[in-house]
């Protein structure tokens, strides 16, 4: 017993000296699963509406000879990019998990076969098997929705041959609501539909109007029969037009259990698993994830008291069972705090995990690092008053501090940008662009509460001073 004790007080010490830690579980998160219920993303009335559409905008356009395209196969076939991006300024990894495949199955319920002979896809018991692949929105679906940070763009150019926008977008289960989307045929008579957009978001181009590959089609939304924010993308080699031809569905992905095709139809066809880093990210609680369709909770801050408990969180698409994340907590002067590994033991397509910490006392920009399968992923965050780089900006101060409406900002330096964030990190109120120097913020606007003042000098310094309002 003796001996145990001195083990692991000889490895404790160890431990502390190398900065790293014993294998620490997270104290929260798990799976994220979209779509639990495996609900059809479109009912067999929904998708006899689809090719109806699609031919009446094939009639439509070919009746005011418009028409780019005649409906037929032909030609060599077109290769599809990504249908989805992240929008502009959005901080995420990235913003997209996959949850369902085309299912090559015939037979049904739970007989599933996606194009990898794998079962990420699904069927229904009144005979639904998927045919489109389904693409969610993930670290945040409905803030993301709401913030339209998602986009779906063009896989390949060609025509609208019909829209719908102005629908209801917040569906959470089984409807006979249709969806927001735009049906696209290319110059090989193929077609795409792109379903359950957000209301309103759908492009202002018209049916007959052309697209080019990449451009904007909508807002990934949750319209029509849906269970949350997710791209529904179908795409059909030929269509059947006027007595000729037939629809033929196309899976765009190559492999092993297509029953549908051959080759691979994506200019760079992604893998059937693709783990990835989608957000690391500092909270001053957890995140919240309420019911379906309310908007999450972030909690998100990058600004912390000394002490203050902080939570350092990673979001996950495709988490593998038996890996391990590497997670380093590390300290304003670089060197670790933490370092340690969590192992995995399931396979998710989407997760996350959150570990906190109230010992986070040395002033600064720490630096919270998560790697996974060789992608490393680094969020900083501030713990007191000061950034990067201040020493030379120390002086600065606020007063009053506590304030009411105004405050004056003495600094050694010019002061050049001011920025105002609120507890969630959420900018309340930036001044920019003042030659002569910031000295005066009126903050009368904001209601009473704690706010951060980031200050950054014409030397590029940064200083982060926390401000109360009463
Ligand atoms: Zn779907």
């Amino acid at each position: 017993m003796k001996s145990k004790i001195t083990r692991t007080a000889l490895f404790m010490t160890v431990a502390l000296a190398t900065g790293l830690m014993l294998a620490q579980e997270p104290a929260g998160g798990g799976e994220y699963k979209f779509n639990e219920e495996k609900l059809s993303c479109v009912t067999p009335e929904q998708r006899t509406q689809m090719m109806m559409d699609i031919r009446d905008g094939i009639s439509l356009l070919k009746s005011q000879n418009r028409l780019a395209y005649d409906g037929q196969r032909r030609g060599s076939h077109m290769y599809f990019s990504w249908p989805i991006r992240k929008a502009d300024g959005v901080e995420y990894n990235d913003v997209w998990a996959i949850s369902g495949y085309l299912d090559h199955n015939p037979n049904y319920p739970n007989q599933l076969t996606d194009y990898n002979c794998g079962t990420t896809t699904y069927d229904t018991e009144s005979g639904y098997n998927h045919m489109g692949v389904d693409i969610y929105t993930w670290p945040f679906p409905w803030l993301m929705m709401d913030n339209n940070e998602v986009e779906i763009i063009a896989a390949a150019p060609g025509q609208i041959l019909y829209k719908y926008d102005g629908l209801f977008d917040r569906s959470c289960s089984f409807n006979n609501n249709f969806w927001n989307t735009v049906y696209i045929q290319h110059a090989d008579g193929s077609v795409v539909a792109y379903g359950h957009m957000k209301n309103g978001s759908v492009t202002t181009k018209s049916i007959g109007e052309m697209v080019e590959e990449g451009e904007y089609l909508g807002i990934v939304g949750s319209s029509g029969n849906s269970t949350g924010p997710h791209l529904h993308f179908e795409a059909y080699t030929e269509i059947e037009w006027n007595g000729e031809g037939q629809d033929v569905l196309l899976d765009p992905y190559s492999g092993p259990c297509n029953s549908l095709n051959d080759d691979t139809w994506w200019q760079n066809q992604k893998p059937y698993r693709n783990p990835n880093i989608n957000a690391a990210l500092s909270h001053n609680a957890p995140p919240v994830f309420p019911a379906c369709p309310n908007q999450e909770t972030t909690n998100a801050s990058n600004q912390f008291d000394p002490g203050q408990m902080l939570y350092l969180s990673v979001f996950l698409r495709d988490q593998e069972a038996g890996t391990s994340l590497n997670l380093k907590l590390i300290k304003p002067d670089g060197t670790f705090m933490y370092n340690w590994n969590y192992d995995l033991t399931d396979h998710y397509s989407s997760s996350w995990w959150y570990w906190n910490f109230n010992n986070l006392t040395i002033e600064g920009e720490w630096k919270w690092q998560v790697t996974y399968l060789g992608q490393t992923v680094t969020h900083p965050f501030n713990i007191g008053s000061l950034g990067v780089g201040d020493e030379n900006f120390n002086a600065t101060a606020v007063y009053p501090n506590p304030f009411k409406d105004f405050i004056t900002i003495s600094s050694n330096q010019t002061v050049q940008k001011a920025t105002v964030v609120d507890m969630l990190g959420k900018q309340v109120k930036t001044i920019a662009n003042t030659p002569e120097g910031i000295r005066e913020i009126n903050l009368e606007k904001l209601s009473n509460g704690v706010y951060f003042l980031i200050l950054e000098s014409d030397l590029g310094h940064r200083k982060t001073i926390r401000l109360i309002k009463e």
